[in-house]
Formats: C-alpha cells, sequence, structure tokens
C-alpha cells in the first residue's frame, strides 16, 4: 500500500492506472476503522482493480459543539487494516489539501439535509456533500462504497450523484453488528460496558419496529409502541429520533405496505448515552 498525504501525487498515481483502464473504487473513511470499514473495502477489492480509502476527519461536517477534536484518530491501526486488505491507495491528507487557503465554496443539498440527522446536527451534511464532492473530484473513483449504517447520509451522496452528474457508480454495503447486534462505529470505543449493554436498545427497538409494521401495524403506531418501549428499556439514553421514512427523501411515512418485495421504507433511530451519540437505521 502507498500512503499519499497530497493531491498532486494521488492524481499522478491514478492517472496512470486510468491509462491503463483500471476500474478505480473509493472507500471515504474518518478513520478509527473497525470491521464495518473493512466490509467496504473488501467489497472494493473485489469488484474493481485499484482501491483507494481515504482517511479524512473533515472539520466542516462537525457542529461547534461537536466531538471534531476528541474523534478516535488510530492511523497507525488504520494502515495496518488497509495493509492487511491490500488496499492500494491510502489517501491522508492535511485539511490544507481538501480546503487550500481562501477555499469559501459550500453546498446545500437541499431538504433532505435539515431533517432527523440534518434537524440536530445544522450543516452536518452540507459538510459531507463539499468534502465527498471534493474528494471525489481528487480521486474520481469509477465506484465508491458507502455504508447502509449512515442511511440519511448515503441519501444525501445519491442525490449528490443525481443532482451534480457525478460519473460515479454509488454501492451501498450492509451494516456490520457485533455479536449482540450493535452497530459498529467509531465511536462506540467510547461506550463503557454498561452504556454498552444499554445501548442494545438501539437494535432491538429497530427490529421490533420492524415486527410491528411486518404484522400491519401503521407507521405511527409502530413509531409510538417502540419509543415507549425504548424509554423503558433505556432509561439512561436520551431518544434524538425514532421513525419510518421515505429511502430517498428521509420524510416520514404515512403508510407501510408490508406486501413489497424490495424494501421501501427505512426505520432510522439516533439515541445519546452519557457524551456519545449513537445513530443506526433499518431497511424494510
Ligand atoms: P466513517 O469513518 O464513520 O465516516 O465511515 C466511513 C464509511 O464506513 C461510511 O460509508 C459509513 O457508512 C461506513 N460504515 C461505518 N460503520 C459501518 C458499519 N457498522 N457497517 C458498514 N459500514 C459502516
Amino acid at each position: 500500500m502507498r500512503t499519499i498525504p497530497t493531491t498532486p501525487d494521488l492524481r499522478n498515481a491514478l492517472d496512470n492506472l486510468r491509462k491503463q483502464d483500471k476500474r478505480i473504487g473509493f472507500v471515504p473513511t474518518m478513520g478509527a476503522l473497525h470491521e464495518g470499514h473493512r466490509s467496504l473495502v473488501k467489497m472494493s477489492k473485489q469488484q474493481t482493480d485499484v482501491t483507494v480509502v481515504s482517511i479524512f476527519v473533515n472539520p466542516t461536517q462537525f457542529g461547534p459543539n461537536e466531538d471534531f477534536s476528541r474523534y478516535p484518530r488510530t492511523i497507525e491501526a488504520d494502515e495496518s487494516i488497509l495493509i492487511d486488505e491490500e488496499v492500494d491507495f491510502l489517501f491522508l491528507p492535511e485539511v490544507d489539501q481538501i480546503y487550500p487557503a481562501g477555499h469559501s465554496s459550500s453546498i446545500h443539498i437541499g431538504p433532505i439535509s435539515s431533517v432527523f440527522e440534518g434537524a440536530i446536527r445544522p450543516g452536518h451534511f452540507d459538510g459531507v456533500a463539499i468534502v465527498v464532492s471534493i474528494l471525489f473530484n481528487i480521486v474520481q473513483p469509477n465506484v465508491a462504497f458507502f455504508g447502509q449504517k449512515d442511511a440519511q447520509q448515503l441519501a444525501v451522496i445519491r442525490k449528490l450523484i443525481r443532482d451534480f452528474a457525478f460519473p460515479i457508480d454509488i454501492i451501498a454495503s450492509p451494516t456490520i453488528r457485533d455479536e449482540n447486534g450493535l452497530a459498529l462505529s467509531s465511536r462506540n470505543r467510547y461506550l463503557s460496558e454498561n452504556e454498552k449493554n444499554e445501548a442494545l436498545a438501539i437494535p432491538t427497538m429497530l427490529f421490533l419496529a420492524k415486527d410491528l409494521l411486518m404484522n400491519g401495524q401503521s407507521p405511527a403506531d409502530a413509531k409510538m409502541a417502540s419509543t415507549l418501549e425504548f424509554q423503558r428499556l433505556a432509561p439512561n439514553m436520551k431518544l434524538d429520533y425514532l421513525d419510518i421514512v421515505d429511502n430517498e427523501t428521509f420524510q416520514p411515512k404515512s403508510s407501510f405496505d408490508n406486501r413489497q418485495n424490495s424494501p421501501s421504507a427505512t426505520i432510522i433511530i439516533a439515541a445519546r448515552i452519557g457524551a456519545t451519540r449513537l445513530i443506526d437505521n433499518l431497511l424494510i
């Protein structure tokens, strides 16, 4: 694996490969890598000729009171995971490679960026949209891989691709969970054992809401029942939202057809325990 910190060096290396008609796969991350990231890398290795992973903790997607400065940075461990997966290039830029002095442009992605995660984290998805656009322009991948774990981010990226006509295929990878069902996240390392146990209420509620919807309950009833059950199971957690939304627009669903073959909705949840905020979702 070659670790490349600058845009011109990465461009040169990839231009040569592109001339040889190599298909380039791209996995953008913020590091603190775990099995969820590894699954995206494995997909890229299987489906493309050259895999580029980026590690960049993007300041523009963190709000002023969020965890940018304490976001875990574990670069040595990350590099050994990526070497183990036989990644070709690690793009490891400093902030000035992505946002050179004087950078001032922004992207407002529209209504989807101001509901749920976007309502609680104002500006978050605009920060995601600008950094992903810049990374897409630097890497110019044929295919980019994103986790279903961040469902609203995935919907934002799909919208970005459509709205700006990026010639890039987006592939979504299923959420990887630990043996108890908790979705893997770089932020899980902040949790104590007790907090981890209580956080299991998150996936439990997703599966409860799914059962209720599959058994014919309306989204409103499924939301109410699983919200009450969440509060009973996890009294120390603060629920930010639990809802059933359209996969593409993230607008709440007023009805759900349980006879459909392909997923038409997403159950979404976000909750805080102590200083840690966790999100999860289930396609139904
Ligand atoms: P992050 O480093 O948190 O920005 O995540 C980088 C990519 O990994 C994003 O596309 C995430 O959706 C994806 N990802 C994070 N956690 C998981 C997980 N548990 N399973 C699958 N993909 C994940």
